[in-house]
């Protein structure tokens, strides 16, 4: 099933994708949890027979009709792993990793489908990065990997955007990594039970209409079991965890010359059994220093 957080009537809550309508979990008794991490914690048993219940009583909308929001706000955690296509490697000039390169995005850079990219005053190096990313189910620690999909609750589409010069002038690419905005992802997330083998998907990335990355899950160099095992050897995984697994050949950076995302442009991100995760791109108005240090 296809999981999704939505805004109608000025209200967000979760919904269940059918067809090209959404349905209103929030309308089912006894209710469902809230939030979308809640809910994935819930058994895949109780799920399904929730959206089955849905399916008959629940109210529906037109999809076109509602906003989908991203499908988790803020993730507990958001993990990103890096040179993980060897064509990407190679693109890079870096050498092939021996463990997962593992780095952070922080939360407060979600956005969700449709929203916009900023491009911020400080840097015209923004740069895409589609990429299948894995949502955890189930509080963990020290997963083997045959066991890795049972703590896997389903699977979205991310965009890793990079702001490159930030990301490259020190060591560690944190700066460079999580820019307000810079983390689409959506549209919504398809439970891992609709997704037999996650290493099999096509990946497509547009700007503007022209591919820009064309490839196959199962390119991988650590794929998304190994992933799992990997990341709980070190910490508890949680429910609504975000795993962004790397991106295939052919950012911004690689070209000749390197092409930055610019306001006005639009990425579409097109994986294989998910769908579409589509924002468009604009510039960051800040027009005085300090200026949000009164937000409250
Ligand atoms: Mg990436």
């Amino acid at each position: 099933m296809k999981l999704a957080r939505f805004t109608d009537g000025g209200r967000t809550r979760l919904g269940l994708i059918e067809g090209d309508e959404i349905v209103d979990l929030s309308t089912l008794s006894p209710s469902l949890p809230a939030e979308m991490a809640s809910l994935l914690e819930l058994s895949a048993d109780v799920l399904i027979a929730a959206a089955e219940r849905a399916l008959r009583s629940a109210s529906r909308r037109p999809l076109v009709l509602v906003r989908l929001e991203a499908p988790i706000p803020r993730p507990p955690k958001i993990l990103a792993v890096g040179l993980n296509y060897a064509d990407h490697v190679h693109e890079t000039g870096a050498a092939r990793p021996a463990v997962p390169v593992i780095f952070n995005k922080q939360s407060t850079a979600v956005i969700g489908p449709g929203s916009a990219i900023l491009v911020p005053p400080e840097s015209a190096a923004v740069d895409y990065e589609g990429e299948l990313a894995v949502v955890i189910g189930r509080r963990c620690r020290r997963v083997p990997r045959d066991r890795a999909r049972e703590v896997i609750a389903g699977f979205t589409v991310c965009n890793d955007v990079t702001v490159r010069d930030w990301q490259r002038r020190t060591p560690t690419m944190t700066m460079g990594k999580s820019w307000d905005t810079h983390c689409p992802l959506g549209p919504w997330i398809v439970t891992a039970d609709e997704l037999a083998d996650p290493q099999t998907l096509d990946l497509v990335t547009r700007v503007n209409g022209e591919i820009r990355q064309q490839a196959s899950t199962r390119e991988m160099l650590f794929d998304c079991y190994v992933l799992v095992e990997h990341l709980s050897t070190a910490f508890t995984l949680e429910p609504g965890d975000v795993i962004s697994t790397g991106t295939p050949a052919g950012v911004g950076a690689a070209r000749t010359p390197p092409t930055w995302l610019a306001p006005g442009d639009s990425v579409s991100i097109v994986i294989e059994g998910i769908g579409e995760l589509l924002n468009p791109v604009a510039a960051e108005s800040v027009k005085t220093a300090g200026q949000h240090l009164g937000d409250r």
